[in-house]
């Protein structure tokens, strides 16, 4: 357990010694006892014992201590003026944050002030600005495992996962048999934090340490599921209860069976909504709860619930978005900007910010959903005017969803109201613009842009333009709002002018030219009289105060028009305050025709943002093919001068290449040297593909896509040391994956498949997979490779073919042209580009030698192959500095070799392994008849039916086998 969680146990054996406040401590402490409580004691968070002892480390504040008549214990503060980077630290360290406010004024009641935990913060569950990125979601997931068998259907076996973010109020559920397809859910929607049923098998979150870290292999089958930055915790059994959970959801949304599909489903939803109730603390404001009868915790704004299923989406797995650079940049060195994301982001809202990438994150599949998206890109792409326009308008919009739920959490000040007032402003002139709309789906969102009239009405009328940010202190509610409001200010305005007046009246009554009239915040109002004139003082005056020079006096009236005005002032501030309220219950009541508004702005944000990158990178809008074209629903992929939609804005020139697959052309093997353009042509086919079903036009001439109903990518050399894998182990389990879950429907990109081991085997396997993918998946290929040997397999099998990359050499430099051609790359440009990088001639020769050897006699294909690939990364360097394009080349290459050190005890290993028997394996590599058992015996492999470890112990049999 850990100290800083739950009632410090020295405070635990006396509870009932402590003083009052300590008390309170421990006993918000005990409830809250997964979370980091923050004691506020006048203008500081507070913690105690072994919390204060652990933040003090954390947040590097000095640790002091409190004495009382109970005893010591150690504290720390931090100031609430600046919590929140304060709890942000706290958050990054696994805790879950409990904020105890004061909630009621000090004095206002005789014994010690009431505390209440206004708040949760957590990873998954923030709302605060602060803590918060704009232009992306924040998610909590919620996953909950069916029993299985005895459900009322078969679905209830399966794995459901809720998401929600609770800033926005985005709620959806989905479930499936697999694992793996939940798991990909989840890195699709990256939630910061994860509640689990109690079925569901995860290392038990210790805060602090991360959830997944080291457990071992049997419990952590679920802990897989969720990324290594993900809070994973397991959450309060009882929520997770079926009927329990049903009635919250019912609550909610209405029936959950015909919400959602399965039990699981409903189980995982109800729990979040307990959670997302529970991040949202015990109490708010103490006011707001005696309003609700302290009973419902409900979030008002959570008017939608999503429920969908993996497969109406281009499925991304992690190891896709990752490769493909959706998100995040390859590069460690990589820039920000050099995502997918980066590229197409140009909106001007956070609200289409978060819709652009929701939409990248889930491509659609259904040509008629794709092509709405693309007719309303086109219409704004040529409306260049109309565009512009929209995108100065959309600049004033601000972060509906956010606000709407801050008003409905009453967590919304004045200012917030005026916000949304000035967003529903502007609505009128987005709408105009789209008032002679074409396109069904631009039409649509013109009818969506609801200017909610009556909300904008209401907060004109009822606050002033520019409020202040406290609520409590009055100056927020427009004059001629509210009559008593009115007479109240009146009063004390009136009171004030008649003080004003005081001075002049009481010098001609009194006489005395040099009498003041001031104000103090002890004494209030006073008449001052200088010592020389007390004489004059009439009878009517009470002293109330004696300086040296003066003396300071009260008449009854004064009093009384004093107290008038405090008494007028005071209950103003308060009627401003519940009118204020008021007015924020009227427009949360409007929060579906918020969100609706939002979604609408959120749409036409990310169609702009689409179409501006369009128009200023010269994309083009792509042809979408239906499937029944094809006779066997295959796919269709016609690139015309396609370019790399990253790459081309880092680099000067970009060299654009066609791609024509097609269900007899589905799979390509592509060779040529290393930094020849590859990896980036295999890339940009997927990217193009992947953008086409987002909706937005592409980054080539012309393209005639089917649309993909998952890609899959098996790129670079990534490395998981940290997780205690090999490459070779990573390598094989994601090809395992490919080979199991792909299908003539999938688009699957291969780059220099079989590097973690070695070069025999590397071939052996590289062979197989591509017979494997020919024959029995038929995917569209795209197999870039560095085994040379695998161009002959591609000649053979029917529906493959080969392309290349060249290198010339121009005086004697290497260029690269980064050009695609049929056929396969002749292989000797090694030993050319080595000479063009001034290796020595003797050197040069040798190796002339050694090539025309291997050409004419069977040699140890380990050894070749492995040196070819050694040179072939030395010439690497070479190149780069050779070629003045180039310079920036190191930065800018995507693609991180592997480990030396890894890669080097891979290699040094397997060759000892080999060793004697790698002779017979070259055969294979004219992929003609088998002259061994073992090639056979790969070529039989069903890859996609074994595990990694399978493939593995599989290996090292043949391997035994080729030994004997
Ligand atoms: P490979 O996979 O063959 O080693 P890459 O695809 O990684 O080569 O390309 C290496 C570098 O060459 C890229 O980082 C990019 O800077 C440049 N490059 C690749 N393709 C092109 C192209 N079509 N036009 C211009 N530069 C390119
Ligand atoms: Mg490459």
């Amino acid at each position: 357990m850990d100290p800083a969680l739950g009632p410090p146990e020295e405070m635990a054996e006396k509870r009932d010694e402590l003083t009052p406040m300590m008390r309170q401590y421990h006993d918000l402490c005990e409830r809250y006892d997964d979370a980091l409580v923050l004691f506020q004691v006048g203008d500081f968070y507070e913690t105690f014992c072994g919390a204060a002892e652990r933040t003090a480390r954390l947040l590097e504040v000095t640790l002091t201590s409190r004495e009382d008549s109970t005893g010591e214990y150690p504290m720390t503060g931090i100031p609430i003026d600046n919590a929140e980077s304060y709890i942000e630290d706290l958050l990054e360290a696994g805790y879950r944050v409990a904020v105890a406010d004061q909630v009621e004024e000090p004095g206002e009641s005789s014994g010690v002030v009431e505390r209440a935990v206004t708040r949760v913060i957590t990873p998954g569950t923030l709302t605060e600005d602060e803590l918060l990125s704009s232009d992306d979601n924040n998610f909590v997931a919620a996953v909950a495992r069916g029993a299985g068998g005895d459900g009322p259907t078969d679905r209830d076996a399966d794995l459901a996962l809720a998401l929600l973010d609770v800033s926005t109020g985005d709620f959806l559920a989905t479930s499936s048999a697999s694992n793996e397809a939940i798991a990909d859910e989840i890195s699709r929607f990256d939630p910061a934090e994860a509640v689990v049923g109690p079925d569901v098998r995860t290392e038990s979150g210790d805060a602090g340490s991360n959830a997944n870290a080291n457990a071992d292999a049997d419990a952590d089958a679920d802990a897989d599921l969720f990324p290594k930055d993900c809070m994973v915790t397991p959450f309060d059994e009882a929520v997770f209860d079926r009927d329990r959970a049903a009635e919250t959801v019912a609550d909610y949304f209405g029936n959950p069976d015909s919400l959602l599909a399965s039990d699981p489903e409903i189980r995982a939803c109800g729990a979040l909504l307990e959670y997302a109730e529970y991040a949202r603390g015990s109490e708010r404001d103490a006011e707001a709860k005696a309003d609700d009868g302290g009973e419902d915790d409900r979030l008002e704004y959570l008017t939608h619930l999503t429920r969908y299923d993996p497969r109406e989406y281009l499925l991304l797995d992690a190891v896709a978005l990752r490769s493909l650079e959706l998100f995040e940049p390859r590069a460690v060195r990589g820039r920000d900007e050099a995502t997918l994301v980066g590229v197409l982001d140009e909106t001007a809202s956070a609200l289409g910010g978060r819709k652009l990438r929701d939409w990248l994150r889930r491509p659609l599949l259904e040509p008629d959903r794709i092509e709405a998206r693309l007719d309303a890109v086109e219409e704004l792409k040529s409306g260049v005017r109309t565009r512009e326009e929209l995108q100065e308008l959309l600049r004033d919009v601000y972060d509906l969803e956010r606000l709407i739920g801050r008003i409905s959490r009453e967590r919304a000040n004045a200012r917030d109201l005026r916000s949304l007032r000035d967003t529903l402003a502007v609505v009128p002139d987005i709408r105009a613009e789209l008032e002679d709309a074409d396109c069904d789906r631009l039409r649509r969102l013109h009818a969506a842009l609801d200017p909610l009239a009556d909300v904008r009405g209401l907060i004109e009328d009822a606050i002033v333009a520019d409020p202040p940010i406290e609520i409590t202190e009055g100056g927020i509610i427009a004059e001629g709002y509210d009559g008593d409001l009115d007479d109240l200010r009146r009063t004390a305005r009136d009171g004030k002018q008649w003080i004003d007046d005081l001075e002049e009246r009481e010098r001609e009554r009194t006489g005395i030219d040099s009498l003041k009239v001031g104000y103090n915040s002890v004494h209030g109002y006073y008449i001052e009289v200088t010592n020389p004139n007390l004489d004059s003082v009439p009878d009517d005056y009470q002293r109330r105060q004696t300086l040296k020079n003066s003396e300071r006096f009260v008449t009854p009236e004064l009093k009384e028009r004093e107290d008038e005005i405090v008494g007028a002032e005071e209950r103003a501030d308060e009627l401003e305050y519940e009118l204020f309220r008021d007015v924020r219950r009227t427009v949360a009541d409007e929060v579906e025709r918020v969100q609706d508004l939002a979604d609408a702005l959120a749409t036409l944000d990310a169609l702009v943002s689409l179409a501006t990158v369009a128009a200023q990178y010269d994309y083009c809008r792509p042809e979408t093919l239906e499937h029944e074209r094809t006779e066997d629903g295959g796919l269709e992929i016609d690139i015309e001068g396609g370019r790399h939609p990253v790459v081309e804005r880092t680099q000067e020139s970009f060299v654009p290449n066609d791609a024509h697959l097609t269900e007899d052309r589905r799979l390509a093997v592509i060779t040529g040297p290393n930094m020849s353009g590859k990896s980036t042509y295999m890339r940009q086919v997927a990217q193009i593909v992947l953008l086409a079903q987002v909706g937005s036009f592409v980054p080539a001439k012309s393209a005639r896509l089917t649309p993909v109903d998952r890609i899959f990518t098996r790129v670079g050399a990534s490395d998981d040391i940290a997780g205690g894998r090999s490459t070779f182990m990573v390598e094989m389990d994601e090809l395992a994956t490919i080979l199991r879950e792909a299908d003539e429907r999938s688009l699957v990109l291969l780059d220099e498949v079989g590097r973690g081991t070695s070069t025999a085997d590397g071939m052996a396997i590289a062979q197989a997979i591509t017979e494997h993918l020919h024959d029995a998946v038929g995917a569209t290929t795209l197999f870039a490779t560095h085994h040379h040997p695998l161009t002959e397999v591609a000649d053979v099998l029917e529906d493959a073919f080969t392309l290349h990359f060249e290198v010339d050499q121009e005086d004697g430099e290497v260029v690269f042209r980064h050009e695609v051609a049929p056929g396969a790359a002749t292989g000797s440009y090694g030993v050319e580009v080595a000479t063009a990088a001034g290796v020595p001639e003797s050197v040069v020769e040798r190796s002339r030698e050694l090539v025309a050897e291997a050409e004419t006699e069977p040699v140890d294909p380990a050894k070749e192959e492995g040196e070819g690939e050694e040179e072939e990364e030395e010439e690497e360097e070479e190149t780069r500095e050779l070629d003045p394009e180039e310079v920036e080349g190191p930065e800018l290459e995507p693609e991180p070799e592997p480990e030396p050190e890894s890669e080097h005890a891979a290699e040094t290993e397997t060759t000892r392994a080999t060793g004697a028997a790698t002779t017979t394996t070259t055969a294979t590599a004219d992929g003609g008849d088998d002259p061994t058992d073992v090639a056979a015996e790969l070529r039989a492999l069903d890859l996609g039916h074994m595990t990694p470890v399978e493939a593995l112990t599989e290996l090292d049999r043949l391997k035994r086998l080729l030994e004997e």
